[in-house]
């Protein structure tokens, strides 16, 4: 459990409170395509409004790179907040963010009221946590809720900086569901407990499978960072996804598994092309890969065995698709995987980014006990890394 301050343990009544949201989602001319990260922001905002607090919103989208770029301004994340909400969501439409909008609506506000400020990275300190904007945003509140888990391992502005100038900086709940889960997970589960780790590559994932690695009972490895593990242990991988620069890493990973006594699965067959296209031929390969072959997918006898290990397990994590997910030829062994978690009894948390994108659109997305709204920020949790934006919240 997250022993920290949350929404819970303050009194906002008549307060300004700062909320730090993750309004980060996808839009398509100015339509937001999927809305999970609004809907997860909710619990947090509706208590601050039953508690009466002045709520003031603010949030990054996209990577404006500093400048006002209008096509990613949050006002169509205001728009769909008041329906969500069933009240009025005002917009600030400051270019400079904490500008005279900003400033005049949070002065008008009433108990209970709700404000957004336009997209914090509009301005380029944002991201460097520089003093001048930090202070900027604390100086429209009282206080300072941190509910955007998707930046936590960052150190921005309107994370970090901000909690420097206001007096309290709490947590909100999803922050604390996300932690407690992925906390819980990592440092007390319940076992058997199993680790599916994909994607594209090791060298991104180094830190997560050390870690993993004295934690877990099983640790299965598939996508594109399995043929590393597989020409390690002498495997023809053909022109499959490869780091050679990790090898060695990988073959120390097969030693220490063996060494702590943890199952570590490998495919033991590949969906295989000669190009990376899905409208390539393709064949399943037992073994070696010619040398013209790429491997795409873990085959159909490796979603059995992953099928069969993750049967009994108690607590799982997942985080990277099984093989080119994007493409439909390739896509069976992470729908396997997504399949095999929806029918087991056990804590399933999915580490955001790709595999949860992938669980939502399976339609799996309420089997699993937890989908973590941060991709980057739940890994460097599995890493065993403090948050930067939780330890500010809560350094007070
Ligand atoms: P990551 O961002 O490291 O989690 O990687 C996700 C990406 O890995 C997805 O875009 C997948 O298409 C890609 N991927 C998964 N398996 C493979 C593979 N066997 N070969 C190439 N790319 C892969």
């Amino acid at each position: 459990m997250l022993n920290k301050k949350s929404v819970d343990d303050i009194n906002v009544k008549g307060k300004k409170v700062l909320v730090r949201c993750d309004f980060n989602v996808p839009l398509q001319d100015g339509k937001i395509t999927d809305e999970n990260r609004l809907v997860a922001a909710l619990p947090t905002i509706k208590k601050l409004i039953a508690d009466g607090g002045k709520v003031i919103l603010c949030s990054h989208l996209g990577k404006p790179k500093g400048e006002p770029k209008p096509e990613l301004s949050l006002a169509p994340v205001a728009k769909r907040l008041a329906e969500l909400l069933g009240q009025e969501v005002k917009f600030a439409a400051d270019p400079e963010v904490v500008g005279p909008n900003a400033k005049a609506a949070v002065e008008a506000m009433k108990d209970g009221e709700v404000v957004l400020i336009e997209n914090t990275r509009y301005r380029a300190e944002e991201t460097k946590n520089g003093e001048a904007f930090s202070k900027e945003l604390a100086s429209l509140a009282d206080v300072f809720v941190n509910d955007a888990f998707g930046t936590a391992h960052r150190a921005h502005c309107s994370n970090v900086g901000v909690t420097q100038f206001i007096d309290t900086a709490v947590v909100g709940y999803l922050m604390q569901k996300e932690i407690d889960f992925l906390g819980n997970a990592v440092n007390n589960p319940e076992r058997p407990f199993v680790a599916i780790l994909g994607g594209s590559k090791v060298s991104s994932k180094i830190s997560v499978i050390k870690n993993l690695l004295d934690k877990v009972d099983t640790l299965i490895i598939g996508g594109g960072m399995s043929f590393t593990f597989a020409k390690a242990k002498g495997q023809e991988i053909g022109k499959s996804l490869v780091e050679e620069d990790f090898l060695e890493y990988s073959k120390e990973m097969i030693e220490k598994a063996k060494a702590k006594g943890v199952k570590l699965l490998l495919p033991v067959d590949t969906v295989a092309s000669k190009e990376f296209s899905n409208d390539a031929p393709f064949r399943v390969v037992e073994g070696s890969l010619a040398a013209d072959e790429m491997g795409l997918d873990i085959g159909p006898k490796t979603q059995i065995l992953y099928a069969d290990a993750l049967k009994d397990a108690k607590t799982v994590v997942w985080n990277g698709p099984m093989g080119v997910f994007e493409m439909s030829n390739f896509a069976a062994g992470t729908v396997a995987v997504a399949k095999a978690l929806a029918e087991i009894d056990a804590t399933t948390i999915i580490g955001g980014g790709d595999s949860a994108a992938a669980v939502n659109i399976l339609g799996y997305g309420d089997k699993m006990t937890h989908i973590s709204t941060g991709g980057g920020a739940s890994l460097e949790f599995l890493e065993g890394k403090e948050l930067p934006g939780v330890v500010a919240a809560n350094d007070k």
